[in-house]
């Protein structure tokens, strides 16, 4: 029996889509073989691929003059290829990124650029706990950064970009959490990351959606398989790509698009998030500290009022089938993931068992 599933990542898959790969493992349609056993540059792969792709496009509505990649290293390789792809001059001389630092990913993102520039936080909300965002008012740039880096939903901490600012810098943003959850307009961004472990399939694939124009800024020492130019001309496949991971990814493009794309899935996720968020808010009993307009729809981290009852709770969750709900480590309570796989039922299921535990604890 499949569980309710609120993991953060690697997380929930439509069960349609496990469904499909089951049914495809040993013969994809008709081949003899496995898409994990096909060469990555026979005609099979490449339909996948190609498909992958252009569903991809189509879902997001990326403008023609971006290039999709998909990568490997995960969203914290990306942390590293972003500076060695975008600084474009010798690192004797390096130039100036900005980050605006609104959780823990941001902030690792910040910590791994040390090695290659010298990062300027243009805006921090770690006074505040990390439970808000900076106005874009607030922003402070510095001259000319070779870009400004923002994390657009922070998976530990729960809070989300719902809109992102005109810079004159390429704006680099972390999508690994909400990526696919909601349409977003991409010409806003100069690059996209994502993992694809939390929305769209499983680890291993990630995936870098570039301006044509920001192709030609890598350091000299940016190596081969990660400078997205290398990656882009070869259409990625320069090293051996992720081919299972990018199947998975291209069933759940489909899948989104029979769900009826981004928009249907934006009223979905808000439905959930919506449920959730008003339980914790009317009871007296749980709480999330995040400021209302910027609450995440992919995260929600939440909290006993009574911590000492945590884990008696998580034991209890587990019992009814509700799993993976334990917060991350550096913020303790727990935390509830609602990305697109994960049906309003489970969210139901979940507001259920915590008014009972709610009236059992009374
Ligand atoms: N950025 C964000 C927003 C994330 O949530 C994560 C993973 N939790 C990462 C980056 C890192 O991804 P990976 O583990 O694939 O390196």
């Amino acid at each position: 029996m499949r569980a309710f599933n609120f993991s953060a990542g690697p997380a929930a898959l439509p069960v349609e889509v496990l469904q499909r790969a089951a049914s495809e493992m040993l013969d994809w349609r008709g081949s003899g073989m496995s898409v994990m056993e096909m060469s990555h540059r026979g005609r099979e792969f490449q339909s996948i691929h190609e498909e992958a792709l252009a569903d991809l496009r189509e879902l997001l509505a990326v403008p023609a003059n971006y290039k999709i990649l998909f990568m490997q290293g995960g969203g914290q390789g990306q942390n590293a290829f972003i500076p060695l792809n975008l600084l474009g001059t010798s690192l004797a001389t390096p130039r100036r990124a900005d980050y605006v630092v609104t959780g823990v990913w941001s902030q690792k993102s910040q910590q791994e650029a040390q090695r290659y520039c010298q990062p300027h936080i243009a805006a921090t909300t770690e006074h505040r706990g990390f439970t808000s965002l900076p106005a874009f008012s607030e922003w402070q740039l510095s001259d000319d950064p070779a870009y400004v880096h923002v994390c657009g939903n922070e998976t530990i901490n729960g809070v989300e970009f719902f809109d992102l600012p005109h810079v004159d810098a390429p704006l680099v943003v972390d999508a690994s959490s909400h990526l696919l959850s909601r349409p977003m307009d991409v010409s806003k961004c100069g690059v996209l990351y994502a993992c694809a472990q939390k929305n769209f399939g499983i680890a291993g694939l990630t995936l870098v959606i570039v301006r044509e124009d920001l192709l030609e800024r890598a350091l000299p020492i940016c190596p081969s398989a990660f400078n997205w130019k290398t990656v882009a001309q070869n259409n990625s496949l320069y090293n051996t790509p992720p081919t299972y991971a990018i199947y998975l990814a291209g069933l759940v493009f489909k899948w989104l698009k029979q769900q009826g794309g981004l928009s249907v899935m934006e009223a979905r996720n808000r439905e959930k998030a919506q449920l959730l968020y008003d339980t914790i808010d009317k009871s007296d009993f749980y709480v999330n500290h995040v400021e209302i307009a910027v609450r995440s729809r992919m995260n929600v981290p939440f909290h006993l009022i009574d911590k000492t009852r945590t884990e008696d709770f998580l034991v209890g969750a587990r019992a009814q089938n509700l799993l993976q709900l334990k917060g991350h480590s550096s913020v303790g309570g727990m935390r509830a993931s609602l990305y697109n796989a994960v049906p309003l039922d489970a969210v139901q299921a979940l507001v259920e068992y915590m008014r009972e535990f709610e009236r059992g604890s009374c």
